[in-house]
């Protein structure tokens, strides 16, 4: 018997669940993602792309394509979907995993200062410095667009559009990065002070630690709380076993090798 696996992705994590899936004997696995990347990465199984118009067109969605369950693998920032992932999961029964990774933690020589919102991250910035790097996203950058004595430097996947802060150099880049090149840019740019979501992951951790060695305050802006219904777990072996699989014993990588989010 074969069983329907919807994936929301948008992440590394959903992109190496897809691949592990897609390789196992009676599953047949459906990547979602939200369309906002250009070029998003190959993606092992179907891939499907595009809002559902909300909890009711995923319902209608899980219903129409037999789906057995869906994993949400999206961004931990990713608020909407997750929600509407929850409310489709109670309208039609089918079981929604929650894909996690663990959010980073401090370590002695951090300066951090958490934040709920990116709109509590702009009001604390000028602060605590005067040349940001900021790596929130590029959707979040309106947020910041009201500071008109601090220089930012973006950092995106994709080239943002306004409203942003009138004193903005973009940098374009997909990770994962590395400490000695984190470290160069935050020089290069003489930055002051770095701002970041908790996203998680070695793949974009590095800023962290160049932000330590060099000394500089980083704002982060803490994760949204999970709908109380859903429950999360932390990789892709605990997905399977909540699936009720086996995980392999080693999973075998990305089709690409990344290790970034999509980042919208
Ligand atoms: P969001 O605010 O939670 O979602 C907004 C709407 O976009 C949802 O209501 C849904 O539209 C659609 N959508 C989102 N993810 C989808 C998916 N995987 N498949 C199909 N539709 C999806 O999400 P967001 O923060 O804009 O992020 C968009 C995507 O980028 C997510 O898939 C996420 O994994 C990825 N991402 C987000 C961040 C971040 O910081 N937020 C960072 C890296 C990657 P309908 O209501 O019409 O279904």
């Amino acid at each position: 018997m074969s069983s329907h696996i919807l994936v929301l992705g948008g992440t590394a994590d959903a992109r190496e669940l897809a691949a592990v899936l897609a390789a196992r004997d009676g599953v047949r696995v459906t990547s979602s993602l939200a369309g906002r990347v250009t070029r998003p990465g190959a993606l092992d199984g179907d891939v499907r792309v595009g809002g559902f118009g909300g909890a009711e067109g995923l319902a209608s969605w899980l219903r129409e394509h037999r789906v057995d369950a869906v994993v949400d693998a999206t961004h931990p920032f990713a608020e909407a979907i997750t929600r509407n992932a929850a409310r489709a999961g109670a309208a039609t029964g089918v079981p929604v995993v929650v894909l996690r990774r663990p959010g980073w933690r401090p370590v002695p020589g951090d300066r951090w200062h958490p934040v709920d919102s990116l709109h509590a991250a702009a009001e604390l910035l000028p602060r605590l410095g005067r040349r940001a790097f900021l790596t929130t996203g590029r959707l979040g950058l309106a947020s910041f667009a009201h500071l008109t004595g601090t220089h930012f430097l973006v950092r995106s996947v994709e080239p943002p559009e306004p409203p942003m802060p009138p004193d903005t150099r973009v940098v374009l880049a997909r990770g994962p990065f590395t400490v000695p090149g984190e470290k160069e840019l935050l020089r290069a740019h003489r930055i002051d002070v770095l701002v970041t979501k908790d996203s998680g992951g070695a793949a974009t951790a590095a800023k962290l630690s160049a932000a330590r060695e060099l000394g500089l305050p980083v704002v982060v802006v803490r994760r949204p709380p999970l709908p109380p219904e859903l429950t999360a777990v932390p990789d892709v072996t605990a997905v399977l076993e909540r699936l009720g699989r086996a995980a392999p014993p080693t999973p075998p990588r990305p089709p690409d090798g990344g290790a970034a989010d999509t980042c919208p």
